[in-house]
């Protein structure tokens, strides 16, 4: 399957790059992810199986757990993942959806 060329993505003031991983796990209880995020090491990992859309949906969704690190908001583990899953396919859509105001917010 082809996978996202996204290589790299600027949160705030780093430069994350991304890395495709075929059978993403997560280290803690080696269940199946679709993404994970390292702020210590900037790096966003994605399942390299997926389809190119999942992939873009995936790094939206783990750049969004990448700013609440940088913000410094904490509103817990679990309602994070909340806000993340469920906003970052808006903002995805927004960005499709209105591209004279990305193209006129880019200057
Ligand atoms: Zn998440």
């Amino acid at each position: 399957m082809k996978r996202s060329t996204i290589s790299n993505m600027k949160i705030g003031p780093y430069k994350y790059e991304v890395h495709y991983i075929d059978d993403l796990k997560d280290p803690d209880n080696n269940n199946r992810l679709h993404g994970m995020h390292s702020h210590s090491k900037l790096e966003i990992m994605c399942e390299g199986m997926d389809h190119p859309q999942v992939q873009i949906a995936t790094i939206w969704h783990e750049a969004m757990h990448a700013a609440f690190d940088l913000s410094g908001v904490n509103i817990g583990d679990q309602a994070e993942e909340t806000v993340c899953t469920a906003l970052s396919p808006i903002i995805i859509q927004m960005i499709r959806d209105n591209p004279k105001l990305v193209k006129a917010t880019l200057g």
